[in-house]
């Protein structure tokens, strides 16, 4: 049993949270949640969570997969996820956004942005799409 807290900053241990999304046990049943455990996934840099839960269209496939996987992972490394806040969460049947303050750091600098992300349910599954990004904490949006 995984007595850590869940990277996601849910305050659940990742045992009750996140783990059984990153292990494939169990499907998100919602965009919440997906959006969660995809922060949970960057701060433990899993790389393949990450892919497998973009949406096909979503822009980061215009790299090819080598290289996608490199930035990615090197994102994870060098970032602190020190914090996430969902302000927004609305979902239809098969269309999601979730507003969200991601706390981060990286070389000591703050490089925190909100973001409206936007997720589409295909095949019974929430992927992720594409955000509209803001620097900094805009609890305004
Ligand atoms: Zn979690």
């Amino acid at each position: 049993m995984n007595e850590k807290l869940c990277t996601c900053k849910s305050k659940k241990k990742y045992s009750d949270c996140c783990e059984k999304y990153h292990l494939g046990k169990s499907n998100c049943e919602n965009a919440q949640d997906l959006m969660r455990s995809r922060f949970s996934a960057y701060a433990l840099t899993l790389v393949d969570y990450i892919i497998k839960t973009s949406h096909p269209e979503n822009i980061c496939f215009q790299k090819d997969l080598k290289t996608l996987k490199k930035d990615i992972k090197s994102f994870c490394e060098e970032t602190l996820f020190e914090n996430l806040e969902i302000l927004d969460f609305t979902q239809e049947k098969k269309q999601a956004f979730v507003t969200f303050i991601a706390t981060l750091k990286a070389n000591g600098k703050d490089i925190s942005f909100t973001e409206i992300s936007h997720f589409e349910k295909i095949a019974g599954k929430w992927l992720y799409k594409g955000g509209q990004l803001f620097e900094g904490s805009r609890k305004d949006l």
